[in-house]
């Protein structure tokens, strides 16, 4: 296996790991990037995005991340196709952290930043697969916006979805939430929230049947799954909200991670529990999971892997 040995590594090409690409190529840190099964993450899944800044009149996901390559491009970012998918990270300072690309290639890094970002959970069905782009979301902080005044659908029962359900009840006109259980999994005081906004209906023991519409979605078929009875709605927006999955498998037993597999970084910061590996982006941020959020913590990652270099070099100099 050939070894390449680089100053900083970075893992994942979402909005996490361009801006960190563009701070640590900046820094002179000749960052190299491998971007994963998914080259420029999960906004290359969407159509419009509406609320990253500088975009007046909004940019489509697959442009923005193309021209945040081409930022990174621009100061020395070495882009390369490739899944990293082993990990031997050092527990020293200063140490050297080792990473395998598609099994074939060893990297020797002196610093790395882990932007493999989260995927979104989704129900499974060949309707909610067709549909999604077309009306199925699952964010509804992103989506919420383009069906103002319209009836729309959640599903999920935890905080996310209580959050969401609220969310869209302040711009469309019915909420219909749809949750398998007799109950919420939603803390009480989200529960409460939910409850108490009259555009909101809670369905329990409800699950989804089938998506309905060709193009774009048009309605919902629901099934109780206690009395089995079947029911439809017309809706145009369906948002799914039962879940994320960090992509943290590889760091497992190298890294601290919460217990949904999240990478705990230490508050205020993207320093991860090995010296010189930092996480960036949803991979660490279960809360706000936005691309200006992933963004300013790549920002951060960078600024930090720079710092953890130099204090090396001061303390060698001394
Ligand atoms: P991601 O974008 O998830 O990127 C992760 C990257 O890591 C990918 O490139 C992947 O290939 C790579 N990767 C994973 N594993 C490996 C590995 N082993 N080796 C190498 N690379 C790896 N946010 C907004 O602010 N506005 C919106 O309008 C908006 N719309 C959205 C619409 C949809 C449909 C979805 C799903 C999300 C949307 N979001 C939006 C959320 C936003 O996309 C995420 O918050 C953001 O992309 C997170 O960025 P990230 O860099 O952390 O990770
Ligand atoms: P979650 O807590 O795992 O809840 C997922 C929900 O989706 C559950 O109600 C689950 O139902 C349901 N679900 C899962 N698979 C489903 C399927 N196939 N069909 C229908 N329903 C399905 O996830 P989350 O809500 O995203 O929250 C993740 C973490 O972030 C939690 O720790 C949460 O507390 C936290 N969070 C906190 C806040 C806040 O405090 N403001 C906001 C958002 C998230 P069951 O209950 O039946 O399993």
């Amino acid at each position: 296996m050939s070894v390449e040995r680089i100053k900083c590594l970075i893992i994942g090409s979402g909005p996490a790991g361009y801006t960190a690409a563009i701070y640590a190529s900046r820094a002179d840190l000749k960052p190299v990037m491998y971007t994963g099964m998914e080259p420029g993450g999960q906004l290359t899944t969407t159509t419009e995005v509406d609320n990253f800044p500088g975009y007046p009149e909004g940019i489509d996901g697959p442009t923005m991340m193309v021209q945040l390559q081409k930022q990174a491009e621009r100061f020395g970012t070495e882009v390369r196709i490739g899944m990293i998918t082993k990990v031997e990270f050092s527990s020293e300072i200063g140490g050297i952290h080792k990473a395998v690309v598609d099994n074939t290639t060893e990297i020797e890094a002196e610093t790395v930043i882990i932007s493999t970002g989260a995927t979104a959970r989704y129900l499974g069905l060949p309707s909610e697969q067709k549909l999604r782009g077309g009306g199925v979301s699952a964010c509804a902080v992103c989506d919420g916006f383009f069906y103002k005044k319209q009836n729309v659908a959640i599903v999920g029962g935890g905080d996310t979805a209580a959050e969401e359900a609220t969310y869209l009840a302040n711009i469309c006109e019915h909420v219909t939430m749809l949750v398998r259980k007799d109950e919420m999994r939603a803390s009480k005081a989200m529960q409460h929230r939910v409850n108490s906004r009259k555009n909101i209906t809670v369905l329990y023991n409800t699950e989804v049947d089938e998506v309905l519409g060709e193009q774009v979605v048009e309605g919902l078929r629901m099934i109780n799954n206690e009395t089995k009875e079947i029911s439809e709605i017309e809706i145009t927006g369906l948002f799914i909200a039962i879940g994320h999955k960090p992509n943290t498998d590889i760091f497992k037993g190298q890294l601290e991670m919460d217990d949904t597999g999240y990478i705990i970084t230490e508050a205020k910061s993207t320093k991860t529990a090995k010296p010189g590996v930092f996480a960036s982006g949803d991979v660490q941020d279960k809360e706000y999971r936005q691309a200006i959020t992933a963004a300013g913590s790549g920002c951060m990652a960078a600024l930090d892997a720079e710092r953890y270099l130099a204090s090396i070099e001061e303390e060698v100099e001394a």
